[in-house]
């Protein structure tokens, strides 16, 4: 029976939740996925995280007590004193449930909520590419752009938990509607499907040859632009490069508000790797102040998928060890 300590770090997406056994170092004992099923309402969930969790823990070989903790991570805006979900448009009908505690008391241990991007920079900073830094950004870049802030070592949630929301930062004043009511937000120039627009707009006005232009419409994604620019497609980089640079203009002003060592990018459009942050280093130098524009080191994350998980159940562990000290 393995008795060292781990945590069960729950990570609540729209269409599934991802739950792993996670050891102090951050190292993954074992993980599955499960389907959110939102329509069922968040109670409905509740008895089938615990049987997940159990059924990972009879895998793992774990003693009872060396499960101490459950971190749940969930997009929206957490309120973080009562450990409630207040604003979360992929999961409205669960916003509100005392999620976190009825898993908590299913599992009968301590449990702690927090937004999915916090856990994610969280997870990254303790074991990932953010290690070492005292000051982090990260950044996500999905379909969505979100951002978590670790300053001065302690992950920071601003005045009602809504810190680090970087894709909604202005970089045009007159740029285009934003879904968050803005004109001219960060992610409006490097959220995945305004980077398959920006696709589309080269290849209206770009002659150059490209993997692309065989595709339907429909069929182009950032991901396949990725791939492209991966095999030489000039076009495919190109749309890549602006991308990065429009990423490197909201990071400029990010790394002079904030100072941060090292700013850490993940997210699915990140997979795109150097073809977008190579740009946006170059902006980020060009146009950020000179002391805070060199400190700033833009690099990968290196959690992947697992980063929230991973964020969470630390995090959790984390309010257990205060708790006792
Ligand atoms: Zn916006």
């Amino acid at each position: 029976m393995v008795v060292s300590p781990h945590a069960v770090g729950i990570d609540i997406g729209g269409t599934a939740m991802k739950i792993a056994l996670v050891r102090a170092d951050g190292s993954i004992a074992c993980n599955t996925q499960i389907p959110t099923h939102v329509a069922a309402g968040a109670a409905a969930a509740v008895p089938r995280i615990v049987a997940a969790v159990r059924a990972l823990g009879r895998e793992a070989g774990l003693a009872p007590e060396a499960l101490q903790a459950a971190g749940i991570a969930s997009a929206g805006i957490i309120d973080f004193e009562n450990q409630l979900v207040l604003d979360a448009p992929n999961l409205r009908v669960w916003e509100r449930h005392p999620l976190a505690q009825e898993v908590g008391r299913g599992l009968g241990v301590p449990f702690r909520l927090e937004n999915d991007v916090n856990a994610m920079a969280y997870g990254e900073w303790r074991c990932g590419a953010g290690r070492g830094a005292r000051h982090l950004l990260c950044v996500t870049l999905g379909t969505g752009v979100g951002g978590g802030l670790v300053l001065d070592g302690t992950l920071y949630r601003g005045a009602c938990g809504a810190a680090g929301e970087v894709g909604h930062i202005t970089v045009n004043r007159d740029g285009p509607a934003c879904r968050c009511g803005s004109t001219g937000c960060l992610e409006r120039y490097v959220g995945s499907r305004y980077i398959v627009e920006r696709a589309a707009h080269f290849l209206q006005r770009d002659a150059r040859p490209s993997v692309l232009r065989g595709m339907a419409p429909v069929d182009i994604s950032a991901r396949r632009i990725a791939t492209a620019a991966g095999d030489g497609d000039a076009l495919a980089r190109a749309v890549l490069a602006e991308t990065g640079q429009w990423l490197g203009v909201g990071l400029a002003s990010l790394a002079n508000v904030l100072n941060p060592e090292r700013i850490v990018v993940g997210g699915g459009v990140a997979a795109a790797g150097d073809w977008i942050l190579e740009p946006a280093r170059t902006t980020l130098r060009q146009r950020a102040m000179s002391i805070p524009g060199t400190a700033a080191r833009v690099v990968p994350a290196a959690l992947g998928n697992h980063a929230a998980v991973v964020g969470a159940a630390l995090l959790a562990l984390a309010r257990v060890e205060e708790e006792r000290a």
